[in-house]
């Protein structure tokens, strides 16, 4: 099929190496040849978003998502079914319900999709947009000639059950998701591993969540998988869902519109955002970018810093350095501290060491830095390309990079500030917020919270902030149990345990336990599609 693109719908690499590319092409590969990270070509500047205030929840994402996806690509017709299927299976009617916690503070319910995490709001459209290209992809073909999408993704927790809900019984996709052994909370192993769906593959691998990353990421390098296997990605690097997030930055802001009497369509936002993968807080500077009107976006961390530590220093490095030697650049401890760097908190979901979407925005800074004095867009894109490909290069080899240019800093810093939250704040956040409004926060929701309540204290008490919350407690009943034991009218299983999960700690298992290693991850997964497609041709 020829198909033509507006600029404004076509998408190239963060590291310069690709332009010019589909939405489909960037949504089925997830990761550029040159390793960068896809992004639109252009982010449309919205000069009626105003006129967008009282849609529903997926009239909204149609409105937003048409501005990214070509209509010869995806018609109008069809993006709007993906749509509606996508958050029919969830369980709020709101889809993502602002409640008011306190004073100034809101709370973002991101959690009320089926696997009760965030991720669920990206997750669902992607699943549903995989099958959409497939079966448009296989109309009319038969057997070997159909077109086989192998998803492998690796997961803390939650991304590996959202996208098991995602894409569990899709047909001509085989889905592998590694997890971190015995290091996701159980209900999120029972949430994975009890989905009996023929295409659906749980791989308990020995070691960190960033080993599992660094298998996935060997695997979409290695020319001998690729060539088998069709790989995609449904890790936050795929743009379609990153594209997904930021809907709810403006519909969350559209409801305190509509619900508070002192905040007015116009009046500026803070966001507050639990941040892993950077994926969540970059669709909340896309959603600035196209024009919300947004006083800052908080990037909340626990004690995996790096992202706080960058907002001080200009540093990006996955361990700190100091004095001279960080001065000069030079470091020495990279290659071998990168294995056990990562430490285990109270939030798992966001315990990692480098935070991939992070290069996105580093993309768009240097981009912002290159037209400064830049001939024109297309130099400044360039421009931006080998500045993001030098950083990356340089965080690969050397563990880090920067400081990055004064400015680039300083303009970095008129979007976004940092909190770090450490465990026991979270703890004493999930037991102050019960105390004070008997509501439960998961502990990385109460990261949001605690950071919120920082920035409160030093801002303009005027300006309201809507603190994202990404999980259900129940998810992570450990920490939530251990906030508040002391508190005598809190009762786990009744205020908070979900009758689904009380079934889904019996039902049945299944998940292959794998060495730290990749090659044994790759015979896994080609004999395993070989079992699939077979599967396939015969039922
Ligand atoms: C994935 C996740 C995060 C981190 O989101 P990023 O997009 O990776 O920054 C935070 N909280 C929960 C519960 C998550 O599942």
């Amino acid at each position: 099929m020829s198909q033509t693109h507006t600029p404004s719908q076509t998408y190239l690499s963060t590291r310069g190496g690709d332009y010019s590319l589909s939405f489909e092409t960037v949504v089925l590969k997830g990761l550029a040849a040159d390793g960068g990270l896809f992004l639109p070509e252009e982010i449309p500047e919205v000069k009626d978003w105003r006129s967008w205030k009282d849609l529903s929840y997926s009239d909204l994402a149609f409105r937003i998502l048409s501005l990214y996806i070509s209509p010869h690509e995806i018609p109008r017709d069809d993006l709007k079914a993906i749509i509606d299927r996508s958050y029919s299976t969830f369980r709020a009617d709101e889809i993502a319900p602002l409640r008011h916690l306190h004073d100034n503070l809101f709370l973002l319910e991101l959690f009320h999709g089926p696997s009760y995490s965030f991720k669920d709001c990206a997750l669902q459209f992607l699943g549903n947009l995989f099958e959409y290209f497939l079966v448009r992809k296989n109309k009319s073909k038969e057997g070997k000639d159909r077109h086989h999408l192998t998803v492998v993704g690796a997961t803390s927790g939650d991304t590996g059950s959202a996208a098991i809900y995602g894409l569990r019984g899709k047909k001509d996709v085989s889905v592998f998701i590694l997890h971190p052994k015995g290091r996701i909370s159980p209900i999120q192993e029972a949430q994975m591993t009890t989905v009996m769906d023929q295409n659906v593959h749980n791989m308990a691998v020995e070691g960190t969540f960033d080993d599992c990353q660094d298998i996935v990421k060997a695997l979409f390098g290695d020319p001998d998988t690729n060539d088998t296997l069709k790989l995609g990605a449904v890790n936050s690097i795929n743009w379609s869902r990153i594209l997904a997030q930021i809907v709810y930055y403006f519909y969350s802001y559209f409801s305190l519109a509509r619900t508070s009497s002192s905040f007015k369509v116009g009046d500026s936002v803070r966001f507050v955002t639990p941040t892993g993968n950077f994926g969540n807080i970059l669709a909340g500077y896309l959603a600035t970018k196209m024009g919300l009107p947004v006083d800052k976006l908080l990037v909340a961390t626990n004690e995996n810093d790096i992202l706080y530590r960058f907002w001080q220093s200009g540093r990006y490095e996955k361990h700190p350095t100091h004095g001279e030697e960080a001065q000069g650049g030079l470091k020495s401890d990279g290659a071998q501290a990168h294995r056990d760097g990562c430490k285990e908190t109270l939030s798992p979901a966001m315990d990692i060491l480098v935070s991939s979407n992070f290069e996105r925005l580093m993309w768009f800074l240097a981009k912002d830095f290159a037209s400064t004095t830049g001939l024109n867009d297309q130099f400044n894109k360039k421009q931006a390309g080998q500045e993001v490909l030098a950083w990356f290069k340089s965080l690969k080899s050397t563990g880090g990079f920067g400081p990055v240019h004064q400015d680039i800093l300083e303009a970095g810093r008129l979007s976004f500030e940092s909190e770090r939250v450490s465990d026991p704040e979270t703890l004493e956040a999930i037991k102050s917020c019960y105390e004070r409004t008997e509501y439960v926060l998961d502990p990385h929701s109460a990261i949001g919270v605690a950071a919120a309540e920082r920035s409160i204290s030093r801002t303009n008490p005027g300006v309201p902030h809507i603190s994202l919350s990404t999980a259900h407690p129940a998810k992570f009943s450990g920490a939530v149990k251990l906030a508040l034991k002391d508190s005598s009218s809190f009762n786990f299983e009744e205020q908070v345990l979900p009758a689904e999960f009380v079934a889904l700690a019996q039902g049945e298992r299944r998940v292959t336990s794998v060495e730290n290693s990749w090659e044994k991850v790759r015979e896994i997964v080609k004999k395993q599609v070989d079992e699939d497609l077979k599967v396939e041709e015969t039922g």
